[in-house]
């Protein structure tokens, strides 16, 4: 019998019937192989697998300074872009488990079609550590499409603070490459605090002195070594017409906390990227975990996740983001009281229960039992 399709009215649908033969006859002559499979082979990075299908190439891992590389990925057709600003969840298979995290996005969109993350190195990090040191060209990771609203406004306003500590630079040195890159500099009088350790540790420091001393920004370099921590009372001194800039500000916690506080009591607005959700302070008495599979019991604190407390019980656990965006750290709770960290919302589940509770967010406020 004739194929409709192969027939049909436009020839937009002959071809997709003629893309569907040839695609059985490809799936039959494969068989008993799967076709993607094959295809993962000679063209990994093809269109057409969806967002769940998204996957980049390494295609360099460029040192910047002592623990922190550059990894530049060449991602797969349905990569959607980015805003400068934005981050993207990278799924890397550290010695044979697939793990999420999320790094900001250090480029605008490149001519090249590539993505690049900066990443530090922090003590004991899986992921950062197996990026920054074993990473290499030719390898796949997983993907998922940009997040995040830590963008720059369109127009760009007359006047802008950017603080920034360590790995926070990441971010703003997307945001900045982007608005360097145009045929015409921005207007924007932009100050970039940036705060460091010390001077080796500040990633992208020469950079960030070229555009300096090429006039696109002011550079306040504050190292820790040198002029003590950054009091963040002192800004205004620093940037005496801080009030008059819209403020970005990504780095550790307490720096933000201080920030927040500071900018708050002026009045002032302040955007903030956290690589750290902040969690509650200790919300409850916590309780014990048990990990249904082994049996193991281990007291948990009121003021850590279930996924931090299994971990240091020794359990492998799922897990991705650790702030509550990405749901990669789900687990059924079969039995007991968790608080949620972020908002102190407690979920109970009755013996028989399977409640999905993210184990990043969650605590113990009393003996719980998850399914791991
Ligand atoms: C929106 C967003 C953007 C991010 N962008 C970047 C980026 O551009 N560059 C970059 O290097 N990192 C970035 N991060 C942090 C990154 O996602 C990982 O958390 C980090 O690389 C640590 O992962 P790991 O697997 O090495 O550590 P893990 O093995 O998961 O953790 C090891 C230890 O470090 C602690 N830890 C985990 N994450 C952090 C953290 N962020 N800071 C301090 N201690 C931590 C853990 O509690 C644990 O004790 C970003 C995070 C978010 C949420």
């Amino acid at each position: 019998m004739t194929s409709p399709a192969l027939y049909g009215p436009s020839g937009g649908t002959r071809r997709g019937g003629l893309r569907q033969r040839l695609r059985r006859l490809a799936d039959a002559a494969v068989t008993p192989l799967d076709l993607d499979d094959v295809l993962d082979v000679f063209h990994p990075l093809r269109g057409g697998l969806g967002d769940t299908g998204l996957r980049g190439r390494i295609v360099e891992v460029r040192p910047e300074t002592a623990d922190s590389a550059t990894v530049v990925l060449k991602p797969s057709k349905d990569w959607a872009g980015h805003v400068p600003g934005q981050y993207v969840r990278v799924g890397v298979d550290v010695d044979g488990v697939r793990l999420w995290r999320t790094y900001s996005l250090t480029h605008g969109p490149r001519r090249d079609g590539c993505l690049s993350i900066t990443v530090k190195a922090i003590p004991g990090g899986v992921v950062s550590g197996y990026l920054v040191r074993r990473a290499r060209a030719g390898q796949m990771v997983q993907l998922a499409q940009a997040e995040g609203d830590f963008v720059l406004p369109d127009p760009l306003p007359a006047k802008l603070l950017l603080v920034t500590a360590g790995s926070g630079i990441t971010p703003v040195i997307g945001m900045l490459r982007n608005l360097f890159s145009r045929a015409t500099t921005p207007a924007t009088d932009i100050t970039l605090v940036h705060v460091n350790v010390n001077e080796d540790s500040a990633i992208f420091r020469d950079e960030l002195r070229a555009h300096a001393a090429a006039g696109h920004l002011t550079l306040v370099e504050r190292y820790d070594d040198r002029d003590g921590m950054l009091d963040v009372d002192s800004l205004s001194t620093i940037v005496p017409d801080l009030d008059e800039r819209l403020a970005y500000a990504c780095g550790p916690a307490g720096l933000l906390d201080a920030l927040e506080a500071h900018h708050a009591a002026r009045g002032l607005d302040l955007t903030t990227e956290r690589f750290r959700t902040p969690l509650l302070e200790a919300s409850g008495e916590g309780g014990s975990l048990t990990l249904a599979t082994t049996g193991v019991t281990v007291d948990a604190a009121g003021d850590t996740p279930l996924l931090d407390v299994a971990e240091a019980a020794g359990a492998l656990m799922p897990s991705g983001c650790r702030i509550g965006v990405c749901f990669g750290c789900v687990l059924p709770l079969r039995e007991g009281v968790v608080r949620d960290l972020r908002n102190g919302q407690v979920t109970v589940a009755t013996p028989g229960d399977g409640v999905a509770i993210q184990t990043c967010i969650s605590a113990a406020a009393g003996p719980c039992t998850i399914d791991r």
